[in-house]
Parts: C-alpha cells; structure tokens; sequence
C-alpha cells in the first residue's frame, strides 16, 4: 500500500469521478450517481436529486485541475478547499472502516464531501512526495487521469480499454514493421 486505505480511497473515488466524464459521460443521472456512491462506499448525506448531481457534476473539473496541477498549486488549491469548507478533521470508526478522519460532518453535502476527502487525501500525497503518482492516461486520444498505487510505478493507462487499445496498436506497429 502507498497510501494509507481511506488515502487510497479516496483518491481512487475522485479519479473515477473525473474520469466518469470522459465521453461518453457515464454521470448524467441521479441513478448513475447514486451506482457511483454506492461503487465507491460512501456513506452518509445523499439526497439522490438532481441538485446534488448538477454539483458532484460541477466538482470534476475541479478535482481534475487538483489532481493535475504541479505541486505547489496542488497545496494552493488544497489550503482554499479546506479552509472554505472549514474541514475539521475528527478520527471516527464506522461500519467496516477502522480509523481514519472525516474533516467535515456526514450531514454536509455530498460535493462537499468529495471536495475536502479529496483535499485531505492529497495532503497524505504531498507530505509524502508522490504527486507523481497522479498523471493523465498514456492514450493519444484520452484524456482520463491515472493513479498509479503500484509498486513499480508501473501504470500508464486509465482502464483496462485504453492499456488493449494500445497494446493492440503496439503489436500492429510492430508486425507492419517485419520484413
Ligand atoms: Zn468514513
Ligand atoms: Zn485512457
């Protein structure tokens, strides 16, 4: 493990949502979100409305330009986050997670939710010097983030379609290339 489990979590969560806008957009309704929450294990606050979907929706370019911003931007945008939220952040164990910290209530809205575990997520990544852990696919023609919580730093791809894609265009390349 790079990260601690609600680190990577967390990371994983907001990488998903970014990505969930790549086309075709798999967040367009309240029942996607709602498959999203659930996917992700998310707990408390969720209204299940259209609002509260318009401002997950409105959260991912965002979150996107916090995961792809050089390092000292990253903690710029990470101090605004949490100090416009007025994250407070409390130790707390609950269903199968053991300790870990919430910086804003369950009650709040679930964008804010994101937005400061998100935050909080990516003050573990700075403090231990990984940013380089975040970057964005290897594919020419995508656009999707990539978190690479392997060993050997091994990942370039956002999914499994995108790393085929390519090593079907490699295998090509190079059988063009025989004599
Ligand atoms: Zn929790
Ligand atoms: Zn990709």
């Amino acid at each position: 493990m790079v990260f601690t489990h609600d680190t990577e979590l967390a990371l994983q969560a907001a990488v998903s949502l970014v990505n969930s806008g790549e086309p075709p957009d798999t967040l367009t309704s309240v029942a996607q979100l709602d498959a999203w929450y659930t996917g992700r294990s998310y707990t408390g606050r969720h209204d299940r409305d259209r609002a509260e979907l318009d401002a997950v929706r409105a959260l991912r370019p965002v979150l996107r330009a916090l995961l792809t911003s050089e390092r000292d931007r990253a903690v710029e945008l990470v101090n605004a986050m949490l100090a416009e939220a007025r994250a407070l952040p409390q130790l707390v164990r609950h269903g199968s997670f053991g300790w870990h910290l919430h910086a804003v209530p369950p009650e709040a809205p679930l964008a804010s939710r994101i937005t400061v575990e998100t935050a909080m997520a990516m003050v573990d990544v700075i403090r231990a010097d990984e940013m380089s852990r975040l970057g964005v696919c290897a594919d020419d023609g995508c656009g999707g983030l990539v978190l690479d919580l392997s060993r050997n730093r091994s990942r370039r791809y956002c999914s499994a379609a995108c790393g085929n894609r390519n090593a079907v265009a490699a295998y090509r390349t190079r059988q063009a290339a025989r004599p």
